[in-house]
């Protein structure tokens, strides 16, 4: 019989088997550079070892390393650790638990990618032999306090407008191909001064400060293990967090808390609010943020059009999906979408 190395299952059987479980979960992230010569070979051993531990997630793995964020039954999290160190390339992980707990994946991807972060940079714009420095939490604040340094969100402007640390510069951009020529243009006038990255895990700030020293910025410290390590210590150091809000994050649960200070806003009402929705239009599916009053008002869709359309029977949708004047729905939520309401 063959193997199937990839999930088949429907949502719906997804959900079905997460609603069964009798068992915790637990969320783990990790992230290595480190030469794969071989992605596909190493991805189908990794499917394998990850579906015989009954783990879901999301992996990517590139000719320079591998990224993952895993749901992981406790009772199996000490064995899949173990046999994850065992290979040959993934010695001395380090493993980071989630903030906060909850189901975070229905499914397991193990993917093959051109890069584990999608900068899209070219190879001479970086050497990963030479990155920022790495800073404690504890370090990471004492040098946010020096009167010259400059802090700087490594994150999509979705993650950072529910939670960033207080004095940060936050890129207006959606996707990771942005970021580097945004920062380097929005920090082009402190080449001298400390500059300090930090993203969820600390993935994307090993390769950003990387670009950044290449183009010429002489001071780059990274946050070690990004928000996620931050809190952790903050909450069992004891530190004072000058991250305030919530760590966004890529799987179902969206968010999580790191402080009860809420920095949104509404897209809708513009009231305070920090809960990511994914629009319930089918057709449409944009991120954006709404608060509990207009989730009722709008069925939890973006806007009176996505509302009415969510309503429409089945068949009507479809109808819809093939006319070629349909609406082409954007990617980023736009606030011409609330003004045509
Ligand atoms: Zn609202
Ligand atoms: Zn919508």
């Amino acid at each position: 019989m063959k193997e199937y190395l990839y999930n088949k299952k429907s949502i719906e059987e997804l959900k079905a088997d997460l609603q069964k479980e009798n068992f915790k979960r637990v969320t783990y992230s990790f992230y290595k550079y480190v030469t794969i010569d071989q992605p596909e070979k190493f991805r189908d051993r990794l499917y394998k070892l990850c579906s015989k531990n009954n783990v879901l997630g999301r992996i990517y793995i590139a000719n320079e390393g591998i990224n993952a964020q895993l749901s992981i039954p406790e009772h199996n999290w000490t064995i899949f650790k173990d046999s994850l160190s065992r290979l040959e390339k993934l010695k001395k992980l380090q493993f980071k638990k989630a903030i906060e707990d909850g189901n975070s994946f229905l499914k397991l991807i193990v993917k093959v990618k051109k890069e584990i972060v999608a900068y899209n940079v070219d190879d001479n714009d970086v050497d990963m032999e030479v990155v920022g420095k790495h800073l404690s939490p504890q370090g990471f604040n004492e040098k946010i306090d020096q009167h010259n340094a400059v802090v700087v969100d490594m994150r999509n402007y979705y993650e950072s407008e529910v939670g960033r640390f207080e004095s940060a510069i936050a890129p207006n951009v959606a996707t990771s191909r942005e970021l580097l020529p945004a920062v380097k243009d929005l920090i082009k006038s402190h080449k001298k001064d400390p500059v300090l990255l930090y993203c969820t895990g600390g993935i994307r700030c090993e390769k950003a400060s990387s670009y950044l020293i290449q183009n010429g910025f002489e001071d780059v410290y990274q946050l070690s293990g990004g928000i996620i390590n931050y809190a952790h210590e903050v909450r069992s150091k004891k530190i004072k967090s000058k991250f305030k809000g919530k760590n966004f994050v890529f799987d179902a649960r969206m968010g999580e808390r790191v402080t009860s200070d809420i920095i949104g806003n509404c897209y809708q009402c513009g009231m305070r609010s920090d809960d990511h929705k994914d629009c319930n239009n089918d057709a449409c599916h944009v991120l954006f943020i709404q608060c509990k009053d207009c989730e009722k008002e709008f069925l939890g869709c973006c806007s009176k059009d996505c509302m009415n359309f969510s309503k429409l029977s089945e068949n009507e949708r479809k109808k819809f999906r093939k006319d070629p004047n349909k609406i082409v729905y954007k990617k980023r939520y736009s606030m011409r979408a609330l003004n045509s309401n």
